[in-house]
Parts: structure tokens; C-alpha cells; sequence
């Protein structure tokens, strides 16, 4: 019998449509039956269902453990804001690495994982006027998510057999990053088959350029986690192509629930034009697939795309002639041929 599982999708606006179609014409060729359970976030339905919408995308990802995310319009409210503060999704992971086929103005190839504490930092705080001479906001770090994401990370890594970089500025950040550095310190004492060191995060920016073979599993706090993962992208060439996990744990460290997105947005300039590129969801599919413990599976959805990429089957914003529909097909005989 073909293993069966229940996925929150989370439908959004713009290019959503495209991606969703083409993420159920892809799950058809798998050797696994994914029931999609939709949820609708487009933008519309958030104005007219208000907070209830969040309840039933809340409710339908405690239950499923695992939901999978279109790009939404950001107006009155980020959904991935709403949903990281309901879902308590403290840890986001981001593998940023070259793809073939994806040109870069950058030579070496770039192959990381960057676990980024998702709360906290200065971004929970947008501050306030002290008259009109200054502005102050709080910096938040917290022992348990940072503790969250350095298991996380470490055991990322002995999974993997790779290293670990914890980054930060302990030594001007001296109770934030402080904090953080000792956390990650404790932890890496956990795991002693793998090699650990902490960097001072503007070094690690310099190293990561000149030698990016040195980096494999980068744990950082919230805001410097947001540079270095559009840094790395960069130089991965493309914003537009990384997926992302958004990662909730249990008491014991395990992850409990799981949502997956592509970094990149809702595309309004060719929405409904058949030429969204369904790379990043694709990926973050493969990710989810992973989270499911189907590896086969996953490994197949991921190297089947981006082989796909190397031979120069790719749509238009890759300077590729395929379409959204023929590149899912191309992917979707692909990934069948490998399993
Ligand atoms: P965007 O990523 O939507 O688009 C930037 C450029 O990249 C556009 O030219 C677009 O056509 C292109 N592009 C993006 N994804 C593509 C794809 N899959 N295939 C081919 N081309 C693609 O960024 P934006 O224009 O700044 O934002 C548009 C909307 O998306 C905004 O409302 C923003 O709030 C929202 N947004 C949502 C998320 C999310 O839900 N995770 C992330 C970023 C932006």
C-alpha cells in the first residue's frame, strides 16, 4: 500500500495558483499519496474571514504536523509573521547552494545550511522616539529558541557529517550575543564528534566570500541569520530560487510541527501568465518530503529538478523557454524515472 499523509497547504495570492497546480501535478508522480488539506491566505479571504482564517491554518498545521506555503501579499499583516507567532516556529533553515545552471557572478561553489533563531533579536521591537533627537528599540535574545536551534543545527550536522559555525558578536554584544555564544558552546559540548567553531559574524561575512568550503552549517541569531541568508543568495545567484523550513519544537527538542515556503514572493508582474518558475516550491516540497521521512523520495524531487536545471530545461526567468506546466511535466517525468 502507497504510504499516505495529510499536508496543510496554505494558498496564497499572485503566482500561488500556478505554484499549487503544479505542486499537485508533481505529488501525482510520486509513489506516496499526499492529501493536500488547503487552507485559503490569499489576501481576499484574510480581509473577509479576519482572524478566523489563522485559526483554521493553525488548527489544520497542529493536526498535520507539516503544511507547505504559497507566497501571500504582505498589507495589513505578514501571514509568515502571524503564523511564526502562533505556530511558535522559533527556527527557520535555509540550505543556500549553488545550482547548476543558475549563472553567479560568484566562482566558488557555495553549499550551506543556515539555522537562524526566527524570533527576537531586534526585529520583535520596531522601537520608539526619545523626542526628536533619538530612537531606542530593545534587542531580545532568548535562551530556549537559541537552545531550539543549536540542537537543531548539531544535529544537522552529525547527520550529515559537517560542521558547525555558531556566529555572532559576543564580544560587543556582551549579554545578547553572550548569551547566544554560551548556548552554543553548551551544546556543541553535547556533540563532540562534531568540529565547532564561533566566529565573529562580520568576520564570517569576509570568510565565507574568500573561502566558503570552510562553511557547512552556520547557527546564527534572528536579524544576522536574515543578511547572511539574502548574502549567501546572492551569491548563489538568485534571490528567487531557496526554500525554507519554519521549525517548531517540543519539550524535548524534537520538531512538532513544520512549514515549508519558497523565499520568494507572490510575482504579480506575471501571475496567471504561465511563467512561474516552480523551482523553490519544489524545493521546499522536497524539504517537507524529508520531514516526513521519505528520503528516497525527497532526494529524488530535489536532484530530479535541479538536474533538470543543469541541462538547460528551464523557464523564462532563468533564460529557459519553458513554461510553468512544461517544466512541471519535464520534473514530474524526471523524478518518476529515479524512483
Ligand atoms: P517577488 O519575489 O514576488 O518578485 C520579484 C521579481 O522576481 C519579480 O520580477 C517576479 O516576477 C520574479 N519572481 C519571483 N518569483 C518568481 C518565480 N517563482 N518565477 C519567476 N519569477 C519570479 O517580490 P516582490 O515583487 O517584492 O513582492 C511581491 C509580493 O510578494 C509583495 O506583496 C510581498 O509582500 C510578497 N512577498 C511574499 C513572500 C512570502 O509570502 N513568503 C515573500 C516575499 C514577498
Amino acid at each position: 500500500m502507497r504510504p499516505s499523509y495529510k499536508v496543510t497547504e496554505l494558498l496564497g495570492d499572485g503566482i500561488g495558483a500556478e505554484l499549487s497546480e503544479a505542486v499537485h501535478a508533481l505529488s501525482e508522480a510520486l509513489p506516496i499519496d499526499l492529501r493536500f488539506e488547503p487552507v485559503d491566505l490569499s489576501l481576499e479571504n484574510r480581509r473577509a474571514r479576519k482572524g478566523a482564517i489563522y485559526d483554521e491554518a493553525v488548527a489544520s498545521i497542529e493536526a498535520n504536523k507539516v503544511a507547505l506555503k504559497h507566497p501571500t501579499i504582505t498589507a495589513e499583516e505578514s501571514p509568515n509573521q502571524v503564523l511564526r507567532r502562533r505556530l511558535n516556529l522559533s527556527v527557520i533553515h535555509r540550505p543556500v547552494y549553488t545550482i547548476p545552471g543558475v549563472p553567479t557572478n560568484f566562482r566558488p561553489e557555495l553549499d550551506v545550511d543556515i539555522i537562524r533563531i526566527a524570533t527576537g533579536g531586534t526585529y520583535d521591537d520596531p522601537g520608539r522616539m526619545i523626542g526628536d533627537s533619538g530612537a531606542v528599540s530593545l534587542r531580545i535574545v532568548e535562551r530556549q529558541p537559541v537552545l531550539e536551534a543549536a540542537r537543531y543545527a548539531f544535529n544537522l550536522a552529525r547527520k550529515t557529517g559537517k560542521n558547525v559555525t555558531s556566529a555572532s558578536k559576543y564580544t560587543i554584544q556582551k549579554a545578547t550575543d553572550g548569551l547566544f555564544q554560551s548556548v552554543a558552546d553548551s551544546v556543541a559540548a553535547e556533540y563532540p564528534e562534531v568540529p565547532h567553531h564561533a566566529e565573529l559574524f562580520d568576520a564570517l561575512l569576509a570568510k565565507i566570500i574568500m573561502k566558503p568550503e570552510l562553511f557547512q552549517v552556520i547557527l546564527v541569531l534572528n536579524e544576522y541569520g536574515d543578511f547572511l541568508s539574502d548574502m549567501a543568495c546572492g551569491l548563489a545567484g538568485s534571490l528567487g530560487i531557496g526554500a525554507s523550513a519554519n521549525l517548531a519544537f517540543d519539550a524535548s527538542a524534537v520538531v512538532r510541527v513544520a512549514l515549508f515556503d519558497a523565499a520568494h514572493g507572490t510575482a504579480p508582474d506575471i501571475a496567471g501568465k504561465g511563467l512561474a518558475n516552480p523551482t523553490a516550491i519544489f524545493l521546499a516540497l522536497s524539504m517537507l518530503l524529508y520531514q516526513l521521512g521519505e528520503i528516497r523520495v525527497g532526494k529524488a524531487v530535489k536532484d530530479g529538478t535541479l538536474d533538470l536545471l543543469r541541462r538547460g530545461v528551464r523557464t523564462k526567468d532563468l533564460g529557459g523557454s519553458e513554461s510553468t506546466k512544461t517544466f512541471t511535466a519535464a520534473v514530474a517525468a524526471e523524478v518518476a524515472a529515479r524512483l
